[in-house]
């Protein structure tokens, strides 16, 4: 049967729509979306349904998938964060959420009687996932830069200690980047004879700027990290929003169950999973490495530094967390939020800077606040 094609119309309609997408896309300095891939190579993919239902490291009964793909892509991350060379688990998620999700119910599964600790300048979505799972959970106070109050979690940690802790742990806080320190938190578990616990590690952003830092922030599984999820369309850059999710074996294997219809084991939280975007995962790391994924991380924090002094130069009271690429000030005016697609929360605004912005992007905005500051404030 021939497909009929779209009218002239509606093909007119879909050019226009792309013509303003990349316009809107080109002043994007708010969110944390790099924008700087290719990946023209897997248009063909685009005809055909992938999908990698069920576990990645089962071959199940339907074929059309790139499950192969997804475990290389799984093995890449795995080393990257440290996770024990034959105790690890993941596969290729719909975006950071459903990663702190299979995170949090693992916990659960492995720990029904326990308590979530997660700091005020968590992501919006681990109230709904808490909510989801029905768990308990206490907030915690975060310091002025976003990072937990250690003091304030000590303090909650020590007079529920009959109950196991499940550290919800950020690594880049979406306002600040701010990133608990897992490692600090383990001496805490230490010092309160706490034996049993259990830590996620939300590193949606910097899961996968971290790996390629030299200085390495405590966050992993060598530190500590029972769980982790990384966002795939962030930092390394995705059409379409996947992530990462990474767990311990053992834990997995507690909770796991068998499903003979697709002949896999059904360890996902969604049944049919994507099987496109474990391709661009693929392809991202076969074509930046390492080696170009360390640059692309210099370069975000060498333009960052800069974004942050060149504030500072026009009067604006701009800061950012140690080795972050995340630029805050107090609330820009609202016609540069949204010309710049700026978030803004609780009275700041933020930049993000990312692989794809340059330098003229950076000069450009700075110039808009100083004109703007200076119309509002004439001398
Ligand atoms: C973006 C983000 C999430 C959610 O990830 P999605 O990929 O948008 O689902 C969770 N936590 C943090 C810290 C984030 O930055």
């Amino acid at each position: 049967m021939k497909t009929p094609e779209l009218t002239t119309q509606d093909q007119a309609r879909l050019q226009q729509f792309l013509d303003q997408l990349h316009e809107d896309a080109s002043v994007v300095l708010g969110y944390p979306s790099a924008q700087d891939f290719d990946y023209s190579s897997l248009h063909p993919f685009l005809g055909l349904q992938l999908n990698n239902v069920g576990d990645p490291f089962d071959d199940g009964t339907y074929k059309v998938d790139s499950r192969d793909f997804e475990r290389e892509v799984l093995q890449e991350w795995a080393e990257l964060v440290n996770a024990p060379e034959e105790n690890w688990w993941g596969y290729v998620t719909n975006g950071g959420t459903e990663g702190n999700l299979y995170g949090l119910y693992l916990a659960r599964e492995l720990h029904p009687n326990s308590i979530v600790y997660f700091s005020q300048d968590t992501h919006y979505s681990v109230t709904k996932n808490l909510h989801f799972l029905n768990m308990r959970n206490i907030m915690i106070r975060s310091q002025p830069n976003g990072e937990i109050d250690y003091e304030d979690l000590y303090e909650t940690l020590r007079v529920n200690r009959d109950v196991t802790p499940i550290i919800f742990a950020n690594i880049g806080t979406t306002m600040t980047e701010a990133k608990d320190d897992i490692g600090r938190i383990k001496n805490m578990f230490a010092d309160l004879a706490i034996g049993d616990y259990y830590i996620h590690s939300d590193a949606a952003l910097c899961g996968a700027i971290l790996p390629f830092m030299q200085e390495k922030a405590n966050f992993d599984f060598a530190d500590g990290a029972h769980s982790l999820a990384i966002s795939g369309h962030k930092f390394i850059g995705s059409p379409i929003p996947c992530g990462i999710v990474l767990a311990l074996q053992d834990n997995v294997n507690r909770i796991g169950r068998s499903i003979a219809y697709i002949g896999s084991m059904d360890t996902t939280v969604t049944g049919s999973r994507n099987g496109f975007t474990p391709l661009v995962l693929w392809h991202a790391m076969r074509r930046f490495g390492r080696e170009g994924m360390r640059h692309r991380v210099q370069h975000c924090i060498a333009l960052a530094e800069y974004a942050e002094q060149q504030l500072q130069n026009v009067g604006i009271p701009a800061w950012r967390n140690p080795g972050a690429i995340t630029v805050v000030f107090p609330a820009a005016p609202a016609v540069l939020q949204d010309k710049w697609q700026l978030a803004t929360a609780n009275g700041i605004s933020h930049i993000i800077v990312m692989p794809h912005i340059k330098r003229e992007q950076i000069d450009s905005f700075v110039e808009d606040m100083r004109a703007l500051r200076a119309q509002e404030n004439p001398q």
